[in-house]
């Protein structure tokens, strides 16, 4: 057992509001220079919809992540060869227009018009022209766009959906949509690292954030196109390439990442969690029914002795396991399984996960009388607006069953809540679903309580960040200055 720590999050996906407050948090940060006028490290989709780039999601298309041939676990954009070939031009990447025009406002015009009878207006510019322009994509452009025959029509997540059930999706006053945040999943086996030729990109040891080294990229966008999520993104200005870095200096000194801290809807949960570094290769390789459930197996329970044993060994401080063992994450993705991660038939395990939201409660009307109880005690969830079918193609690799039981529990927590305090469900009604749902009245009042009134410290448990203890920080500075970055203090620029 190779017992490392990995900062791990969780995106509770029937909190988020869709406000993009995340991303303005972000974007605010540390992509508003030039060259970073398209990136957004953190964004909000609407679901169904085709997201940002457009179907970023079309592994036909972008060659993103790995795949399994002759037993092995092969990049699907690039090899050795390949990369020779690839290296001036790599056919997969995403174009200008499926990210989108990048634009500003004629300001002065708009401030110095002399007085006249029209309101003056500011014509967007190109930041890439100069010239004025129509605006015709922007990152969140499908906003809210649920049914649309543009966007949520193609969606890459409908595929082996019915003709029914997809016509029911967009039906006219029937339509459902929910909100899906994004940010760099900081994998476990990362495809970005793996492609980078230049060894640019590299996963830090003591806490396995994913970050790409300025002085060393020279520009190739191997990663670019190496990742499935599209979550590394090339600056013309720079010639480098730049992606999230999970605000690791806000975490180095405790601070929770921007986009976390200001997240409206309170969807977001941060902590440590260990893991065997020893089976990641074997668990990417297996098929893809069998991956969250060996995903999960990954993660090793930090309040086991032998665990705790190994961690020691391989130098994790007494601190950061007490940190692990209150993680918020361990307990939505690991006791009580109702987080799971994003497209995990890509391959690079990431190390964000999500609760699928639950779609609108199912009700009948009888005269005047609404009820919301039926025969079967989770018949709205096979027949959910939301098909499990389209959640299962986007958090559980096609396997339906995982998705159901995180819908099932719930929804068995929500009626207990419902029997607690409205009182017309009955609580013996409320405890056999909680046990057909794996769970207890216990677990219930757990979930219920990181869910809804959990507090900053409840949702972020930050572990020390030991930098003293930090590879680079035990290696000769004097030796290892170049490839660790020691004393640069110039930026990024082209050519270097
Ligand atoms: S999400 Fe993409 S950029 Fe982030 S670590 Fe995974 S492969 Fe790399
Ligand atoms: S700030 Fe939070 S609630 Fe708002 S869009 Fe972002 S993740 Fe959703």
């Amino acid at each position: 057992m190779d017992v490392r720590m990995q900062i791990a999050m969780v995106f509770h996906l029937d909190k988020c509001i869709g406000c993009h407050t995340c991303s303005i948090a972000c974007k605010n940060i540390w992509t508003d220079r030039k060259g970073a006028e398209y990136m957004w490290w953190n964004n909000v989709e609407t679901k169904p919809g085709t997201g940002y780039p457009t179907r970023w999601e079309d592994q036909e298309n972008y060659h993103g992540g790995w795949e399994v041939k002759d037993g092995k676990l092969r990049l699907k954009s690039t090899g050795k060869l390949r990369t020779v070939f690839n290296i001036y031009h790599n056919p997969s990447m995403p174009t200008m227009d499926d990210y989108y025009e990048p634009w500003t406002y004629d300001y002065q015009t708009l401030f110095n018009a002399p007085q006249g009878d029209d309101q003056p207006t500011a014509r967007p510019l190109s930041m890439v022209t100069g010239k004025p322009m129509d605006i015709e994509a922007g990152p969140n452009w499908d906003d809210d766009l649920g049914g649309s025959p543009i966007y949520a029509e193609h969606d890459l997540n409908l595929k082996g959906l019915t003709p029914d059930q997809q016509a029911q999706l967009s039906a006219v006053e029937r339509l459902v949509y929910f909100y899906f945040p994004r940010i760099c999943n900081h994998c476990l086996n990362p495809s970005c690292v793996a492609a980078c030729p230049s060894g640019a990109l590299y996963k830090r040891g003591e806490d396995g954030i994913v970050l790409l080294d300025q002085k060393r990229c020279r520009g190739w966008r191997a990663c670019v196109a190496a990742c499935p999520y599209k979550k590394v993104y090339f600056n013309w200005s720079t010639g480098k390439s730049e992606k999230c870095i999970l605000c690791f200096p806000r975490l180095e000194t405790g601070q929770a990442p921007a986009c976390f801290h200001s997240c409206v809807g309170r969807i977001r949960y941060l902590g440590a969690i260990l893991y065997d570094a020893e089976r990641i290769e074997e668990t990417a390789r297996r098929p893809n029914e069998e991956l969250v459930e060996a995903h999960r197996s990954l993660i090793l329970d930090p309040h086991d002795p032998v665990v705790i044993d190994a961690a020691r060994r391989n130098g994790i401080h007494d601190s950061v396991i007490d940190s692990a063992q209150r993680s918020p994450v361990y307990k939505f993705v690991k006791t009580w399984k109702i987080a799971l991660p994003p497209h995990i038939e890509y391959r690079t395990l990431p190390m964000l996960f999500y609760v699928p939201p639950m779609s609108p409660v199912m009700a009948n009307q009888n005269g005047n009388t609404i009820s919301h109880a039926a025969d079967g005690l989770f018949h709205d969830i096979d027949q959910c607006r939301l098909p499990l079918k389209f959640l299962a193609n986007l958090f559980g690799a096609g396997n339906e069953e995982m998705v159901r039981y995180a819908l099932r529990k719930q929804k068995a927590v929500r009626w207990y809540r419902r029997a607690l305090t409205v009182g017309d469900v009955t609580m013996e009604l409320a405890g056999r679903m909680l046990k057909e749902a794996d769970s207890s009245v216990e677990e219930a009042e757990a979930i219920y309580q990181l869910t809804s009134l959990c507090t900053f410290e409840d949702r972020f448990v930050i572990p020390p960040m030991h930098r003293e203890e930090a590879l680079q920080m035990l290696e000769d500075p004097l030796v290892n200055k170049q490839s660790s970055g020691f004393g640069f203090v110039a930026g990024p620029r082209r050519g270097m």
